[in-house]
């Protein structure tokens, strides 16, 4: 059986290793000059690979049940033991999942030896023109198998798996051109948007306090108008970074998926951000309380220093309407409540967001309704899905390259006759 593995990105080469591994003649084609580009750069260089918290909270599409299949069934431990056969050591950071050397190259090399000393033949630099699904007409040699057109020639294969990715990080070669091809054979694409990405937002006070990094608790709301009901549509807790036009880190790289999908809807999205997540309404209000005690004569200015940043503690002062020159014991009781609140509710209006080329994953993609729980198309017997291309979406931290792996090693195992 000859099969063609369109993307050499993570998922495409896990599904050549194994395809390969089962006995398939396995090509590999690639647009762009070398296979692996985005692996590189993921995790800083030194690419978080998985994660020792599968739960599935951490995976966002259409449908859980097909994605909860493939982690089942290409689970963390077996696709662990495939890298780890072809030579990769893992090392757990807290949970977070990296080469033992954390070098994302090493993920890369041992992928592209396995590939080499497995014959795959990697054609790169090769553009599709279109992938044909023959029928009689084409005679008896191409019928049920797929015409591929290159710029080089025509190839025919028994079967074809599509990984190329979404239209995140452009640079690395997912340029979207994956998604056509899909829907050429009729598959239905969940608009693909950025995820994992930073947040801008309406205030014009973030240039004041940007390169700020603190934990925060941040929770996201759309609503149809400014002042009617909002829904939360989730929240997460962690590394926040304030930029020039908004907020960003880890937090809100998680959060970012549905703060852009409800933008996209045309609904009104706001943040609510719990500078002090730990500590509850009543804590702070006694903490406002002992230090305008112990220190009356400090300036509202100076109120907050050792507790935050200096420009966050301006900036709260200022946003609830406190002049920074009066001294704290001049506070009265609703300029407390007020601070209270700007601090476990410091609102901020979100009204755009990094693109697909500062976004490290899309959301949307090929539908999961219209693929098996082995991901093969249920319109076309033969063409199978993995990877980003999907509309699956995870969480940073390493459930992104796990998913990559799962879903390529229910493809490939499903071809090769072992998937049970
Ligand atoms: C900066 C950054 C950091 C990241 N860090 C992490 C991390 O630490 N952990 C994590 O889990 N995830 C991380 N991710 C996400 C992760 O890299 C991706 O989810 C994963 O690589 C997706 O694998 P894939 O095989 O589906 O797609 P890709 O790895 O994007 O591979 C797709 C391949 O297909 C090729 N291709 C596309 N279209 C065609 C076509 N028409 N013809 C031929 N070839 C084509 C592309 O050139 C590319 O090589 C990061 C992403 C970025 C951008």
């Amino acid at each position: 059986m000859n099969i063609a593995v369109i993307g050499g990105g993570a998922s495409g080469m896990v599904s050549a290793v194994i395809l390969a591994q089962g006995g398939c003649e396995v090509s590999v084609f690639e647009h762009m000059p070398r296979i692996g580009k985005k692996l590189l750069v993921t995790g800083s260089g030194k690419c978080n690979i998985s994660n020792t918290d599968m739960d599935l909270s951490h995976f966002h599409g259409t449908s859980k049940t097909v994605i909860k299949s493939v982690l089942e069934y290409g689970s963390p431990d077996k696709t662990r033991a495939f890298f780890e056969k072809l030579g990769l050591f893992y090392k757990d950071r807290n949970g977070f999942l990296y080469p033992y050397c954390e070098q994302a190259s090493a993920v890369v090399d041992i992928l592209r030896f396995a590939i080499r000393d497995l014959g795959i033949d990697v054609y790169t630099d090769t553009d599709i023109r279109r992938i044909i699904k023959c029928d009689r007409s084409y005679g008896p040699e191409h019928e049920d198998r797929f015409l591929i057109e290159t710029a080089d020639g025509k190839f025919l294969f028994d079967k074809v798996v599509l990984c190329c990715g979404s239209k995140a990080a452009r640079n690395t070669g997912s340029d979207g051109s994956g998604y056509k091809l899909a829907g050429s054979f009729g598959h239905s694409i969940i608009k693909p948007l950025p995820a994992l990405t930073s947040l801008i937002c309406e205030e014009t006070f973030y240039p004041s306090i940007a390169g700020i990094r603190t934990k925060a608790c941040v929770r996201v709301y759309a609503g149809r108008g400014k002042t009617g009901d909002f829904e939360l549509l989730a929240q997460d807790e962690g590394e926040l970074q304030i930029t020039k036009t908004g907020i960003s880190g880890i937090v809100v790289f998680n959060l970012s998926f549905c703060a852009i999908r409800a933008l996209d809807e045309g609904r009104v999205v706001k943040a609510s951000i719990d500078f002090l997540p730990e500590i509850s309404d009543d804590g702070i209000n006694g903490y406002i309380r002992s230090r305008i005690g112990s220190q009356p004569d400090r300036t509202a200015e100076e109120m907050f220093i050792g507790l935050f940043a200096k420009p966050l503690g301006i900036c709260i002062c200022k946003r609830c309407g406190i002049d920074l020159g009066i001294k704290c014991s001049e506070l009265d009781e609703t300029d407390i409540a007020r601070l209270c609140e700007c601090i476990k509710r410091f609102d901020t209006v979100i009204t755009g967001y990094g693109g697909f080329d500062q976004a490290q994953v899309a959301q949307g993609g090929v539908s999961l309704d219209e693929v098996t729980e082995y991901l093969e198309s249920t319109l076309v017997n033969g063409l199978y899905f993995a990877g980003e291309i999907l509309d699956v979406n995870g969480d940073c931290g390493g459930y992104n390259l796990q998913w990559a792996a799962s879903s390529a090693m229910c493809v490939a195992e499903h071809i090769i006759g072992v998937y049970n």
